[in-house]
C-alpha cells in the first residue's frame, strides 16, 4: 500500500563525475517528496537509484524497512514514471494503463475494470478505447500516471512529470497530482527544478545541489528558516547581508540591526532577506535607499534599491500596487524583523 524509504551514505560515480555524494534520506509512509535542485544536481540519480535502474556505488537503499540495494527494479514496491512516459502508441489507453497487469498475469476481465478504474482517477473517464495519438500532452500525461497506478506500487517515482506541460496546466496538474497522492495514499517520490512546483505539493521538499542535499523538511520550514545560502536562493528570492553577532545585535553593512534572534557573540552569519519583509511601513529601519528598479507584478510592486549607508548593497523590497514608487524616488525602508533568517554555515 504504501512503504517508508530510507538513504543511508548513498553515492554514485560515473568515472571521475560524482553524481551523488553519500545522502542520507528518510521519506516516511505516504508522504508527499520533493527532489529539487538545478540540472545535474543528482535529481535523477537518486530517484533511478530508489526504483533500482542505477546501482550506487555505495550505501544501502531500505524500502518498507527491508535492504533493497541490490534488488532489481521488477522486485520492488515501486514505480517509475520515466521523464520520456513513451505509451505504446498501437494500444488503446486501456491496454496502455493495463500493460502492467499484463505481465503480471492479471486475466483480462479485472485488469480491464482497474484500467477504468484508473483512468477514472486520473479525470479520463470513459476513454478507455482511445488512443494516445488522440490525446493533448497533458491527457498523455494522466494516462502515463494511470499505469504506472494501475500495479498498486507502495512507492511511485516521478521524474519532471509536468515538464513537457505549459503553465497553466501545470499549476492544474499539481493539485491533481497531490490529491490523487492522498486518494492512494502511497508515498511520491517527485524531481523537479521548479521550486514553486515543489512548494505547491511537497509534504517534504530535498533541496539538492551538486550531488548532496542542502536543505530538507515541510516547504514553509525550508522556504522561511533555510539552512543553508544555496536553498534560501534557490527557493525564491532573497537577498544576503553578511554580518556579525555583536553585544545582542548583528553588525552589517547597512548598521547595527537589532534582531531578536540569539547568537554567540562575534559570530560570522549571513542573514537572508525576503522581499516580502521589506518595505516603507513599520519595523526595524533600514536607512534610506534609492529606487533602481521597479516591476508591477499584480498583486505587489517589487522595487530593487540601492541602500545609501553601503555602496554596492542592494535590496528587494515589495510594495502594495498603490504605492508610488518611481526610479530615482528615495525611500525608508523596514524590515520585518523576526521573519530575517540567520544562516549559520560557513
Ligand atoms: P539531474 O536529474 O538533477 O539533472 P542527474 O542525476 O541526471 O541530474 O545527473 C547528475 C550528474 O551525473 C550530472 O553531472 C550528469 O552529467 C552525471 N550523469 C548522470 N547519468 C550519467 C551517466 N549515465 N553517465 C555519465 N554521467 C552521468
Ligand atoms: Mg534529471
Amino acid at each position: 500500500m504504501t512503504a517508508r524509504l530510507e538513504l543511508r551514505g548513498v553515492a554514485r560515480r560515473y568515472g571521475e563525475t560524482v553524481a551523488l555524494h553519500g545522502v542520507d534520506l528518510c521519506v516516511e509512509a505516504g508522504e508527499y517528496c520533493v527532489l529539487l535542485g538545478p540540472s545535474g544536481c543528482g535529481k535523477t540519480t537518486l530517484l533511478n537509484i530508489l526504483g533500482g535502474f542505477v546501482d550506487p556505488t555505495a550505501g544501502a537503499v531500505l524500502i518498507g524497512g527491508r535492504d533493497m540495494t541490490r534488488t532489481p527494479p521488477e522486485k520492488r514496491p515501486t514505480t517509475t514514471v520515466f521523464q520520456d512516459y513513451a505509451l505504446f502508441p498501437h494500444m488503446s489507453l486501456r491496454d496502455n494503463v493495463a500493460f502492467g497487469l499484463r505481465m503480471r498475469g492479471v486475466g483480462r476481465g479485472p485488469r480491464h475494470a482497474r484500467a477504468e478504474a484508473m483512468l477514472d482517477l486520473v479525470g479520463l473517464p470513459g476513454a478507455g478505447a482511445r488512443r494516445p495519438a488522440a490525446l493533448s500532452g497533458g491527457q498523455r500525461q494522466r494516462v502515463a500516471l494511470a499505469r504506472a497506478l494501475a500495479v498498486e506500487p507502495d512507492v511511485l517515482l516521478l521524474d519532471e512529470p509536468l515538464g513537457a506541460l505549459d503553465l497553466n496546466l501545470r499549476r492544474a496538474m499539481q493539485a491533481e497530482l497531490k490529491a490523487i497522492q492522498r486518494r492512494v495514499g502511497a508515498t511520491f517520490v517527485h524531481v523537479t527544478h521548479d521550486q514553486e512546483e515543489a512548494m505547491a505539493i511537497a509534504d517534504r521538499i530535498v533541496v539538492m545541489n551538486a550531488g548532496r542535499i542542502e536543505d530538507e523538511g515541510p516547504p514553509e520550514r525550508v522556504y522561511r528558516r533555510p539552512r543553508t545560502r544555496f536553498a534560501a536562493a534557490f527557493l525564491g528570492e532573497t537577498t544576503f547581508l553578511e554580518a556579525v553577532a555583536r553585544g545582542g545585535a548583528f553588525d552589517t553593512p547597512l548598521g547595527p540591526l537589532a534582531l531578536p534572534h540569539p547568537a554567540p557573540e562575534g559570530a560570522r552569519v549571513t542573514l537572508s532577506l525576503r522581499p516580502e519583509h521589506v518595505g516603507v511601513g513599520d519595523g526595524l529601519s533600514l536607512g534610506r535607499g534609492e529606487v533602481i528598479e521597479t516591476v508591477f507584478q499584480g498583486v505587489h510592486r517589487r522595487v530593487r534599491c540601492a541602500m545609501a549607508a553601503a555602496p554596492g548593497v542592494e535590496l528587494l523590497a515589495l510594495l502594495p500596487v498603490g504605492a508610488d514608487a518611481q526610479v530615482g524616488d528615495v525611500l525608508d525602508l523596514t524590515l520585518d524583523a523576526p521573519h530575517v533568517a540567520v544562516l549559520t554555515e560557513d
